[in-house]
Order: C-alpha cells, then sequence, then structure tokens
C-alpha cells in the first residue's frame, strides 16, 4: 500500500493539495469518486478539477471531506489518490508535528501555511511513509520471531533469484560469510495480506535488491513448478530457484 503525500489538515484552514508531480494520477475532468474515512466507511463522492491552481486543489473535495470529517478532531490525514476510491489514514495532530516539519506553529494554527510549508511537509510525510512501509516489511519478514534466520539456515544464505550471486560476492568482498547475510532476506511468495502462511513453501530467500524489485515493481504473475517460482511481469521472468527436499 503506498500512501501518496497529499495533505489535508484539518482545523488549521482545511488543505488538501496534490503535487504537480500527483497530476497525471488526478481526475482529468469532473468524476465521480469513493472516500474511504478514518473509520473505514466508504462514502462517494465528486471530484471537482480546479485548472487555475498548479496544486490542483479541489475546493469541491475539500469541502467535501471536511463536512464528513468529524469538526473536533483535529486530525490531518495522508490521502491515497490511487485510482477512484481514495482513502485516508490517520496522522498526528497537525499542533505535534509542525515542528517536526520545520513549519511556524503559528502559521500551522491560524491556518496561513504557504506553499514551501507544503512542499517541506510533504518531503518529510514521504520520508515518513516510507521508513513506516520499510519498518512494516521489516516486522513482516521477521515474523514469526527468527524466521528470517530459520529459513537462511534452512535453504542456504544465498539469493534464490536464479544467477544471482550478490551473497556470495559480499561475502568473498568482505571475507566475511556474515557479511552475506546482511544482504538476505526473506520473502513471502504469497502476500502474507493475503494468506497468512509462514510455511517453506510460502518462503524464499533474496538479496535486498531483488526483495525491493518484486515488491516495488510488480503486479507479478505468480507461477509454481515443482519447488521453484515463477515471478512473470509483461511477458518477462524472474525465476526463483528452491531446493525444498529439506522439508520431505
Ligand atoms: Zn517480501
Ligand atoms: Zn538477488
Amino acid at each position: 500500500m503506498s500512501v501518496e503525500a497529499c495533505w489535508l489538515t484539518h482545523q488549521t484552514g482545511t488543505i488538501i493539495r496534490f503535487r504537480p508531480s500527483q497530476r497525471p494520477r488526478l481526475p482529468n475532468h469532473d468524476v465521480d469518486l469513493t472516500v474511504e474515512l478514518f473509520d473505514g466507511q466508504v462514502i462517494p463522492g465528486r471530484f471537482h478539477l480546479h485548472s487555475s491552481n498548479p496544486y490542483v486543489a479541489g475546493p469541491r473535495i475539500v469541502q467535501f471531506i471536511r463536512s464528513h470529517v468529524r469538526p473536533q478532531s483535529r486530525e490531518q490525514a495522508l490521502i491515497s489518490v490511487v485510482g477512484r476510491h481514495w482513502r485516508l489514514f490517520k496522522a498526528q495532530p497537525v499542533s505535534k508535528e509542525v515542528a517536526r516539519y520545520g513549519v511556524s506553529r503559528q502559521r500551522a494554527a491560524l491556518g496561513q501555511l504557504r506553499g514551501k510549508d507544503i512542499d517541506r511537509i510533504l518531503k518529510k510525510i514521504d520520508r515518513l511513509s516510507d521508513q513506516s512501509s520499510r519498518r512494516k516489511e521489516y516486522q513482516r519478514l521477521t515474523r514469526p520471531p527468527g524466521l528470517r534466520q530459520i529459513i537462511i539456515e534452512l535453504m542456504g544464505a544465498k539469493c534464490q533469484v536464479e544467477d544471482c550471486d550478490a551473497a556470495q560476492s559480499t561475502a568473498s568482498e568482505w571475507g566475511d560469510a556474515s557479511a552475506a547475510l546482511s544482504v538476505l532476506e526473506v520473502h513471502h511468495i504469497e502476500a502474507v495480506a493475503k494468506v497468512e502462511d509462514h510455511s517453506p513453501r510460502n518462503l524464499c530467500v533474496l538479496c535486498a535488491n531483488h526483495h525491493r524489485l518484486i515488491h516495488g515493481f510488480g503486479p507479478w504473475a505468480i507461477c509454481h513448478r515443482d519447488d521453484d517460482v515463477i515471478l512473470t511481469r509483461e511477458g518477462r521472468h524472474l525465476y526463483i530457484v528452491r531446493d525444498l527436499s529439506v522439508l520431505s
């Protein structure tokens, strides 16, 4: 789940702004969409494009969201703008957060955030959301406790993508086998979000680069062939070569 850094502040002069780089992903004409509120409630709405604003402020959707978020809730939101289903994610109350963004508390409190403030906040939010997704990924990898270590011991300290020698070359570069371990991660073939399956059949060992590639560059079609797994994206394949005979 990627959280796009659109920014809504509440009770500080509600602001929703979209960066120019996000424009291609926004509807380019009036369009129906649904907005999922903090509590999971989904409401239909209508987006109105405001062409004169480089930031594509959407006055109607600002109004719309404002009317559905409890007025006393001093909350701000990150908004996922992918497709026609937008989702609000809770963030800290603005008063607690502004200092971290290097934005004047007073300006924020008075609802006088400027373009530069917004840019600064967006940059920070990008970093924060990135970190939190990394943390989540890390938690996923290490769940249940020790899973990574067990699987690497079981399957071998090698990236299982065919012909990848990232782990071995790291080991020889540093003259230490434990250096190889530090670049290896354990990946769930069927996402944990879909199936909570931590069995070795649903796991493989990847170097950090291949792991990022698989998570960031999809979607992949997944096909199993004996122990191996073939990921396919637009006609190209990534072979994950496994030997699960250790399990039998
Ligand atoms: Zn993974
Ligand atoms: Zn690799």
